[in-house]
Order: C-alpha cells, then structure tokens, then sequence
C-alpha cells in the first residue's frame, strides 16, 4: 500500500530505540506507538471493506414491488426483509445465516 505502511515497524523500533536511551519520554512513544497502531488497524479494516468483499457484477437495479415482492426471512428470529433494490444475487446474512428467499407476483399482474 502506501509508504505510511511500511514505515510502521521502522517507526515502532525507533521509538522503542529513542525511549529506551532516554532520548524521548517512554510516555510520549507509547502514545505515538498507539495512535500509530489505530491508525494502522482503521486503514486495514478499510481496506478489507473496499477490497475484500464481493464486487457485484451488474450495478443495482430497483425492484418494482407492484410488479414482484423479493423478501427475505431469517431462519433464526423470523425478521423479514422486503428487496427495494437488487445488488448481487447472493442472500443477505441475518443471525449468522444467509436468509432464505421467497419470491412473490401479485394475481393481477400477467407476464
Ligand atoms: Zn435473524
């Protein structure tokens, strides 16, 4: 990734190095090294959101629910979702499990 990354550990060992001779307050390093390690775990975890996750493969489409009813129920506490909008075609998870889907058409609808 960035240069910032690599200088993490370096910037680790200097400061372990810059409080160990009593160059720098211990204080002041821990707090530099913290901040460092947030930092580092916030652009970790941002980066497995934007990298890490399914890329869909066509870009959302609206549901039209006068037309067709998507919903998805959860097997584990009963919660029911109703599709307004479709992304991939891959189930929402509810209480650690996909969701089950159920498609309905309105009777008065043909085609
Ligand atoms: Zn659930």
């Amino acid at each position: 990734m960035g240069p910032m990354r690599r200088l993490f550990w370096p910037a680790v060992v200097l400061g372990l190095a810059l409080a160990a001779f009593d160059i720098v307050p211990a204080a002041y390093v821990v707090a530099l090294l913290m901040a460092l390690a947030i930092w580092r775990v916030g652009t970790a975890m941002l980066a497995s959101l934007h990298g890490g996750g399914p890329t869909p493969e066509s870009p959302p489409a609206p549901v039209d629910t006068r037309v067709e009813r998507v919903t998805y129920w959860c097997e584990g506490c009963g919660a029911e979702l109703l599709l307004l909008v479709r992304g991939s075609r891959t189930p929402p998870r509810h209480c650690g499990e996909p969701m089950h889907e159920r498609r309905e058409v309105p009777r008065d609808v043909h085609g």
